[in-house]
């Protein structure tokens, strides 16, 4: 099991338990804007069975670049990524769900969307290695990150959903 457990003061005074499964940080980059994609990719994870506990528009600026793509910085493609990036809007939002951060990668597909399998959002949405319309955190660790980068505490949201019931079985 992977989820974390929050104390949150209830109602009626009484402690309520919050079960909080992992949270993965998701960009839709200005390209998926652009083409009309943003409805499209979010409903995947939706469907999926994701909460969607935070979202926001954005412009990201060249620092906010060059500290979120800090590992490709040196990268002969790092200036075309940047202008990117940081040229128009793109959409941020933060995903919570079982094993969140693996299966969103999943979903997602690989970096080379040329070669993503089918049915990925970069497999059916891109045949680019740059302009592959999303992010996803790649970690654990990276995810936390991200996650802080974008969004203040308060921009994030634990609710319930009247139908979380049917998403996992009761032992997942
Ligand atoms: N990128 C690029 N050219 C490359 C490799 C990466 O333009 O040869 C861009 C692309 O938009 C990619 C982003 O840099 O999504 C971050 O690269 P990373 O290796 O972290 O891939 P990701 O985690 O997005 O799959
Ligand atoms: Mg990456």
């Amino acid at each position: 099991m992977d989820r974390c457990r929050t104390q949150v003061q209830g109602r009626d005074s009484q402690e309520e338990v919050i079960l909080m499964r992992e949270r993965t940080l998701l960009l839709i980059k200005p390209d998926a804007l652009q083409r009309g994609l943003l409805g499209e990719i979010l409903s995947r994870f939706e469907r999926k069975g994701f909460k969607i506990v935070g979202l926001k528009m954005l412009q990201m600026t060249k620092d906010l670049a060059k500290e979120h793509y800090a590992h490709l910085v040196s990268k002969p493609f790092y200036p075309d990524l940047e202008k990117f990036v940081t040229e128009h809007p793109l959409v941020a939002a933060v995903v919570e769900g079982k094993e969140a951060v693996e299966v969103v990668r999943l979903i997602v597909g690989p970096t080379n969307a040329s070669r993503a399998p089918a049915g990925t959002i970069r497999g059916d949405l891109s045949n680019s290695t740059s302009r592959n319309v999303i992010h996803a955190s790649d970690s654990k660790e990276t995810a936390a990150k991200e996650i802080h980068r974008f969004f203040k505490p308060h921009e994030l949201f634990e609710y319930g959903l009247s139908h979380d019931s049917w998403l996992y079985a009761t032992d997942e």
